[in-house]
């Protein structure tokens, strides 16, 4: 095999890989320039997920017309001029390759006017070409556009993904950085609607209802820095209140000296500091920024600059712990709404204290019901199936332990039967044959609450609105990320229709596994889980004998939607053997 050095556009086209990935890694560097470049106003243009096209505008300083083309050289910067320098970055870039990267891989027109000079120049590559150049007159700022990203790249063309995952990312970022630029004023169009925008105005609260939609915002508690500390380490932003969280940990957003980072140890430390705060598997939001000493970190770990190091990680770590945790105790003894969510006072053990919170999640809804049959009177009203052969033995309900499980006597033994597990299954079967008879889910139609929410989300809910509209929730646009809740599933009736939502977004943001089912089942399940009777609720007998009944004629009495078993058998010769009766003895 001969060896040989690579063409220069061949090593080019490489390196671009490394910097741009995807089209958000372009929407990122371009982000990154005119962040640089003391920018007030960003406006960013996509469309087709940015593989046709991705526009990025500021009204930064410019760059002067002399240094042009300098800029898409490879390794050509203004900000960075020795090694001492690295020690000591402030800006988002200093590898000076973004440009060259991109220019090398699509076909890109930039216009810029220094704010010294009088004119601007505007360049137009292709393939890493210069094939125009001219002259223009517009305002100072820069001008970026990059069409047909890759396009030279078919090997990393292949592996882009859809038009519709690039957008989401792409909302995901801008949104990042409105967070932490809350004084620029950003605004993102997707396919020429208006998808995102901030104020600028400096103010992060309202940055972030921008973000994270009003109603999440207006529960969060802004984390300070105690003011004792003398540490260089600082900590500020927003954490949610206990009574706000999700299944997930994707809104924990961290920012380290204005650069978002995604680190699996500071994400742990913020969930570390909701110890006995939060159930098991519930997992806050938070918008955090922390700030250190420049030469106490090293940005230049990887060339897209997702990652960044640490001096002292553990000093970091504690930092961050010790303010969310701060701020949370401190929101304790003031806020109300705090009230609602029992914060239990040296409780090392994590089953009592989500004991305590179901018993006070009951102790909430209980008012919500008109009768006095208790919180899940319509155990016993469901329509039973009687058509339906019975899956399980008749069994007799003897009585309920712990207030979740009940204990039941079959002519095969005992079953212990998980009152949740259970109610789930009879719902979801119930919802599965509604949907055989193509009938839609019975709903409650409500005067209309408003909703607000953030881009990302209120795209999801636009895609998904066949989906919602078969589970019994109709979603009605109300301006461009605001929404009526015009109806929800009937059998959430008792819950406050917003957590509906949530919990439906939830789940569409998880998208599909491989190799399950619907996404309307998807949907269906969790609300099946949000409508079963809770693990804590104390049952009447009636309501115990009703809920078995109706289990003992689903198709799968065994498991719940999840896969969880819902019920445990003990035969008489199990018992026997326990108890050391062997036949005869
Ligand atoms: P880096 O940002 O790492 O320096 P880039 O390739 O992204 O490298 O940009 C090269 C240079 O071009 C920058 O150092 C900066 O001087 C100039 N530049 C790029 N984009 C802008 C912009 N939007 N406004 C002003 N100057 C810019
Ligand atoms: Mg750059």
């Amino acid at each position: 095999m001969t060896i040989r050095v690579l063409e220069d556009d061949v090593i080019a086209r490489i390196a671009a890989g490394e910097v741009v990935e995807r089209p958000a890694s372009v929407v990122r560097e371009l982000i990154d320039n005119a962040l640089d470049a003391q920018a007030s106003r960003i406006d960013i243009r996509v469309e087709a997920g940015g593989h046709r096209l991705v526009e990025v505008s500021d009204d930064g300083q410019g760059i002067p017309a002399a240094d042009l083309e300098l800029a898409f050289q490879r390794h050509a910067t203004s900000k960075l001029w020795s090694v001492d320098d690295l020690s000591q970055i402030q800006t988002l870039g200093f590898r000076g390759e973004a440009l060259a990267s991109i220019a090398a891989v699509s076909r890109l027109r930039i216009r810029s006017r220094s704010r010294d000079e009088q004119t601007g120049c505007t360049l137009l590559f292709e393939d890493g070409e210069i094939v125009e150049r001219g002259s223009h007159g517009s305002t100072p700022g820069t001008w970026v556009t990059v069409e047909n990203l890759f396009h030279n790249v078919p090997a990393r063309q292949k592996f882009l993904r859809t038009p519709l995952t690039e957008r989401r990312q792409i909302t995901l970022l801008v949104s990042r950085y409105a967070l932490v630029r809350p004084q620029v004023r950003f605004t993102l169009t997707l396919d020429d609607q208006e998808n995102f925008r901030s104020s600028g105005n400096g103010n992060l609260a309202e940055a972030m209802a921008a973000v994270l939609g009003r109603d999440v915002a207006r529960e969060m508690l802004r984390v300070r820095t105690p003011v004792k500390s003398a540490d260089s380490i600082q900590v500020g932003g927003f954490v949610s209140a206990p009574a706000l969280h999700r299944s997930d940990r994707s809104r924990i957003l961290l920012f380290v000296n204005g650069r978002h980072v995604q680190d699996a140890s500071l994400s742990f430390a913020v969930i570390q500091a909701y110890h006995t705060l939060l159930m098991k598997g519930r997992f806050p939001i938070a918008v955090l920024m922390i700030n250190l000493p420049p030469d106490q970190l090293d940005v230049n770990v990887h060339p897209a600059k997702a990652e960044v190091r640490f001096q002292r990680p553990r000093e970091v770590f504690g930092a961050l712990q010790r303010a969310v945790r701060t701020t949370l105790l401190e929101a304790e003894g003031t806020s109300v709404s705090l009230a609602r969510n029992p914060i239990i006072h040296g409780a090392p053990d994590n089953d009592t204290l989500s004991g305590a919170w179901q018993d006070m999640e009951t102790a909430v809804r209980q008012p919500m019901f008109a009768s006095d049959h208790g919180p899940d009177a319509d155990v016993t009203d469901l329509p039973a199936a009687p058509q339906r052969p019975r899956s399980l033995p008749m069994l007799r309900v003897i009585g309920q332990v712990g207030a979740s499980f009940i204990v039941a006597e079959g002519p095969a033994g005992m079953y212990l039967i998980d009152q949740q597990a259970a109610h789930e299954r009879i719902l979801y079967e119930q919802f599965l044959e509604q949907r055989e008879r193509e009938e839609s889910m019975t709903q409650l139609t409500l005067a209309g609450e408003t909703l607000d929410l953030p881009a990302s989300e209120a795209s999801l809910i636009v895609t998904r609105q066949e989906q919602l509209r078969a589970i019994g929730l109709e979603l009605e646009p109300f301006g461009p990320k605001t929404f009526l809740i015009r109806s929800i599933p009937a059998m959430l009736a008792t819950i406050e229709p917003r957590e509906v939502v949530r919990g439906v977004i939830e789940e569409l943001e998880k998208g599909l596994n491989p190799g399950e089912d619907t996404l309307e089942r998807r949907l269906m399940r969790r609300v099946c889980k949000q409508a079963a009777v809770r693990a804590g609720t104390v049952l009447s007998r009636e309501q115990m004998q009703g809920l078995v009944r109706q289990l003992e004629r689903t198709k799968s009495p065994l498991t719940c939607p999840h896969g969880r078993p819902t019920l445990l058998h003990m035969s008489a010769g199990q018992l026997a053997r326990e108890f050391g009766r062997h036949q005869g003895t």
